[in-house]
């Protein structure tokens, strides 16, 4: 069984009513990320300690159980408003009973990867870049995960499951970057992050490293010095983190990313439309230019994926783009990520947005800016786009195998299929199912 870190409740009776509020712990305590995953808050009781719940919450924490774990660091409570259910941080971390509300259309897997597993751990849709599902578990259960069907079990990938995706990494080399998710891959013990890294860097296809965590949201004090040495011996490395409010961009936060961007780590940043959380043009603005101001880049803006639950937290279509158009033009274009929708079944992402190009014709087409003008843009007069140089600068160079991901292993759909596409998400079971990792994060 691959080593975590060691997230169970805290065996400490004293324990059973938590010391959880900042107030009542001592800094070193605070500050040790050990301590912040020891401590994850798990059930109503230890939320009401943190937070007046509401009727509506405390309904959703009754039902949670039978849809998907909660869980959330000390430190990611403290940012929660203690009277309003309305903060955006409560409404990211505690549930609602909307969730038991299940739509036909919704799917237990809404990117269609179950359906590209090569090897236990390998998600592999894309031609020239792969998945990689290192660890069940996240320091935070997000209410909206895509994922949720995956993360939150006690049955995290094996060494051996480790390394059939290694393996299938290694000899399939039109891969040439690997994003490590899970679950959050920075739950690893750092020793065993380096193990890992180290096998993958070791492979010489293998181009970059990208690493998906919300770590930098939810236990930013998890980014020490062990941490960073361990990642900077594995350049060309990224990482992408998931904030979704201006709320979420402390102290601590803005330190753990700069010390990720001081080894050389460029940090982009992926935030989820959420309806009633940062579905404001103000929300998104304050969100963007506090990521920036801390050298993250906002990469994706996504539209909620069609997973079960989640209904009442996505945005309609019209109000994304129409807050897009409170961005674009109006804030440092460095601020502002793409609008996505991640297409149902796995078609990846697709840009959407307001329409710019209003008119084409032979000699010029017409624009509209961001404040509603029209401009006429002249056409150039010649329209052949061939580079000549490149018979030259790429003499010998294969063509890219552009070959849906996991191609090699035949049209079978890989291992570990679970749903047909687009099969409507079954009824609620249970608790969250173990085994298999996953994450946005
Ligand atoms: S995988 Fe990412 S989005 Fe899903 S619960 Fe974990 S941290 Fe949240």
């Amino acid at each position: 069984m691959l080593p975590v870190v060691d997230a169970r409740p805290c065996p400490d009776p004293a324990h059973a009513l938590p010391r959880v509020r900042r107030e009542d712990v001592g800094e070193r305590e605070w500050l040790d990320w050990r301590w912040q995953l020891r401590h994850m808050l798990t059930t109503a009781d230890e939320l009401a300690a943190v937070v007046n719940l509401s009727a509506a919450e405390r309904e959703g924490l009754a039902v949670s159980r039978h849809l998907f774990r909660t869980g959330l660091t000390p430190y990611y409570a403290d940012l929660m408003d203690r009277d309003d259910p309305a903060c955006p941080v409560r409404m990211q971390a505690i549930p609602r009973a909307a969730e038991l509300e299940i739509r036909g259309e919704e799917l237990r897997d809404p990117l269609g990867e179950d359906h590209h597993r090569p090897a236990p751990c390998v998600v592999h849709k894309y031609p020239d870049r792969a998945l990689f599902l290192v660890v069940d578990r996240c320091a935070i259960y997000c209410r909206h995960c895509n994922r949720r069907r995956l993360v939150g079990g006690d049955d995290p990938p094996t060494r051996d499951e480790l390394e059939a995706g290694l393996a299938y990494l290694r000899r399939t080399r039109r891969i040439r970057d690997v994003l490590l998710s899970g679950g959050d891959p920075l739950l690893l013990s750092t020793p065993r992050l380096d193990e890992l890294l180290g096998k993958l860097r070791a492979i010489p296809h293998l181009e970059t490293i990208r690493i998906g965590t919300r770590i930098p949201v939810v236990c930013p004090m998890r980014i020490d010095d062990e941490l960073v040495a361990a990642l900077r011996r594995h350049h060309p490395l990224f990482v992408n983190t998931h904030f979704n409010h201006a709320k979420e961009l402390t102290a601590e936060a803005r330190a753990g990313c700069e010390r990720l961007v001081d080894a050389g780590v460029p940090v982009g940043n992926q935030t989820v439309l959420l309806r009633g959380i940062n579905s404001s043009v103000r929300s998104l603005r304050a969100l963007f230019r506090g990521l920036l101001r801390m050298r993250v880049k906002p990469y994706y803006l996504f539209q909620g994926d069609t997973v079960i639950g989640t209904d009442h937290l996505r945005t309609p279509v019209d109000a994304a783009i129409e807050l897009y158009a409170g961005l674009r033009g109006w804030m440092n274009g460095m601020a502002v990520p793409h609008l996505v929708i991640d297409a149902p079944g796995g078609g990846g992402k697709l840009p959407i947005g307001p329409t710019y190009l209003v008119e084409r014709r032979p000699d010029a087409v017409v624009v509209r800016t961001y404040r509603g003008d029209l401009v006429e843009y002249p056409e150039a007069r010649a329209g052949d786009c061939a580079v000549a140089y490149d018979r030259v600068f790429f003499a010998g160079v294969p063509d890219d195998d552009d070959r849906e991901g996991s191609a090699e292993v035949g049209e079978a759909g890989g291992v570990g299929a679970i749903d047909p596409p687009g099969a409507p998400a079954p009824a609620p079971s249970g608790a969250p199912g173990p085994a298999e990792p996953a994450g946005r994060s």
